[in-house]
């Protein structure tokens, strides 16, 4: 639901490893195009795309003390973290629309959703992609237990998530299928050999998340002179909570 692009050096980055075409001054067109920000466009943001972006609403003059705060500690405040300069303390943004959430189902889909060459289905697992001479000439699926072959005229653009899109690759025979060769589920694909590298640079990311809670009893207006206790976001259990910032 938060909004936040990746950092445009990791986009230069895997250009420059050799992944043509995905500087950030290629991707930052697609980013503008597909966006609708609540402050209006720039040249960094889009004004007329079917995804919808607000800053989250952060009225509370607490949340201004916290910036400020972060400045006087020496860190910068970025203006739009989506925009020019990605680093620096800001105020979130998110995919809201008139105060719900957005999706790319929103977005994208349901507009689509009345197109004759668009097919939805759902409760559908593609079992492997079918690849012949080296091309991707449709999918192998199971719907209610069968299996089903859906053949394509052009191309096959898979986006199963940063696990199972490599995972389906190898089970269609791209990549090192030792990976995932259960005995009961050996890869049937004769995908192009090579590619061992392929699934194995994903890595965790780090993030400390904390959240603020004005303790019980104390006014808004005596909070600057209070203690603020920070607390890992997994501390739930804590009872007497009375705003969350
Ligand atoms: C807890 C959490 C919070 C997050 N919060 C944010 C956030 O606030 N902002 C943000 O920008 N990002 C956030 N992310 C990351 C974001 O969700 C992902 O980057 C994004 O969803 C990736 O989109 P995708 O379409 O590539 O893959 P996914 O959203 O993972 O979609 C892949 C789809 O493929 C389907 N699929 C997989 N294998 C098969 C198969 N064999 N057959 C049929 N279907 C299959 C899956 O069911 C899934 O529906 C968050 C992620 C997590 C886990």
């Amino acid at each position: 639901m938060i909004y936040n692009r990746g950092n445009p050096l990791d986009f230069d980055g895997w250009a420059q490893s050799g992944l043509e075409g995905w500087d950030f001054a290629h991707c930052l067109p697609y980013f503008r195009k597909m966006e609708t920000f609540a402050d209006g466009p720039d040249d960094w943001r889009g004004g007329d795309g079917p995804m919808h972006i607000n800053r989250c609403k952060a009225e509370h003059k607490l949340y201004d003390v916290f910036l400020r705060g972060g400045e006087q500690a020496g860190f910068s405040v970025t203006p739009d973290h989506n925009g020019y300069r990605q680093e620096g303390l800001h105020v979130a943004q998110s995919f809201i629309r008139d105060g719900r959430r957005w999706s790319t189902a929103n977005g994208y889909l349901h507009p689509a959703e009345d197109r004759k060459n668009l097919e939805v289905l759902s409760n559908t697992l593609v079992n492997r992609i079918m690849i012949e001479n080296g091309a991707a000439i449709g999918v192998e699926v199971v719907a209610n237990g069968e299996k089903h072959i859906v053949t394509c005229d052009r191309e096959v653009i898979l986006s199963a998530g940063a696990f199972n899109t490599p995972q389906l690759l190898m089970l269609s025979g791209v990549g090192d299928p030792r990976r995932v060769a259960p005995p009961w589920h050996q890869p049937q694909g004769r995908g192009p050999p090579g590619r061992p590298q392929l699934g194995k640079s994903s890595g965790r990311k780090p993030a400390i998340h904390n959240q603020l809670r004005r303790l019980p009893g104390l006014r808004t207006q005596s909070f600057r002179s209070c203690e603020v206790r920070s607390a890992m976001a997994s501390d739930e259990k804590r009872t007497g909570r009375d705003e969350l910032l």
